[in-house]
């Protein structure tokens, strides 16, 4: 149990009126604690959320040595506050922690030092349909210092920022490009660790998509570029001939909770489910044949993110004629409906602020 030190402002801001778009706007607290070798984490506090002060030495300015992390908080439909699996960020969070010399965090600490948040600024969860607030956990390396090394010093923090419905009318399917040059991981690299250097690899290809009229990149494997691994920043599935079919977890790809989510739903609606290679060739074939039947891609931001349009090389493969496919309907309604309380939530995975 972290004993959270609350300072509140005595400046509190307006809250945004109209339209909410995503991650610019923040509340009025963030969540610091601090870590110092030899003596752990310490010092959990709430602050009002300002600038940081930081030597220009610190290494995460340097060699990138830092995690985040993304969730929500919702006003479900019985007027309380409600979170998503946390302790599934938790976890990924100490997953993504290994992979890079960050120092453990307790995972009941974490899910406290969010929900104490939250708490603080309930009245920042916006209530209209589709509207969320989201929630970034995320560490960096403090010390100043210009060896590469490990650093003694870190810095965790949360801060919140309410955000937009993702979809304005509906949902809208999305057209892809898969990126056939660039890679964004391989086997043994950082892939499945949620670190913002993945991103920094991904720009590149992101402005390529962009040029070509796609708006995300999916992603091939880092060796023969020939097998699917995940979209920009969502999982990425396949319905082929009545199965759900969607990469397994190879050591590159981040381990989605959405993507296990509907894992889980799909496995429980007694669909057939396959975690396993699946190569462009596969996708291109099953296109062909009018196999292809939905494909949608998973994460928290817009939940389920229909793909309407699939281009790789001077292939275009169009799916289901534009139109969204009913199991991303289904799973859409399903995930949001427990998520917001509108629906039994058979796997316990609401949890309340
Ligand atoms: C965060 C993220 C996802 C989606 O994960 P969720 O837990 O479902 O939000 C997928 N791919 C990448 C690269 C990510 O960073």
């Amino acid at each position: 149990m972290l004993d959270i030190k609350i300072t509140k402002t005595t400046a509190p801001r307006e809250k945004p009126q109209g339209k909410l778009g995503f991650g610019k706007v923040f509340t009025d607290h963030m969540f610091i604690m601090d870590y110092t070798a030899g003596r752990g984490w310490h010092d959990p506090r709430i602050v009002p959320y300002g600038d940081l002060t930081l030597s220009p030495a610190c290494m995460v300015f340097h060699y990138g040595q830092e995690m985040f992390e993304g969730l929500k908080a919702y006003k479900g439909v019985d007027g309380s506050s409600y979170l998503f699996r946390p302790d599934m960020n938790a976890k990924r969070t100490n997953a993504t922690n290994d992979r890079l010399c960050i120092p453990q965090v307790s995972e009941e600490d974490y899910v406290q030092a969010i929900r104490a948040l939250v708490q603080v600024e309930e009245d920042w969860i916006p209530t209209d349909p589709g509207t969320s607030l989201y929630i970034r956990p995320f560490i960096i390396a403090t010390e100043p210092y210009l060896g590469v090394d490990i650093s003694k010093n870190f810095l965790f923090m949360v801060i919140l920022s309410p955000s937009g419905a993702y979809y304005e009318s509906g949902l809208a399917p999305v057209s892809i490009w898969i990126e056939d040059d660039y890679v964004r991981a391989v086997k043994g690299g950082m892939g499945a660790a949620k670190t913002g250097g993945n991103y920094a690899a991904s720009l590149a290809a992101q402005v390529k998509a962009h040029d070509e009229g796609y708006a995300q990149v999916l992603w091939l494997d880092g060796v023969e570029r020939k097998y699917v691994e995940e979209v920009g920043a969502m999982n990425i599935f396949f319905k082929i001939d009545g199965t759900i079919v969607t990469p397994q977890l190879n050591g590159s790809i981040l381990p989605g909770i959405t993507r296990n989510s509907v894992l889980a739903l799909c496995q429980e609606w007694g669909l057939p489910t396959e975690e396993r290679l699946i190569s462009v060739d596969e996708l291109l074939e099953a296109q062909k044949s009018g196999k292809l039947e939905e494909v949608f891609g998973t994460g928290t931001a817009a939940v389920i993110s229909p793909v309407g349009k699939l281009r790789y090389k001077d292939d275009v493969m169009v799916i289901g004629s534009g139109e969204i496919g009913q199991l991303s309907q289904k799973l859409y309604d399903t995930v949001t409906g427990i998520q917001l309380g509108k629906l039994d939530d058979k796997f316990g995975w609401r949890v309340k602020v």
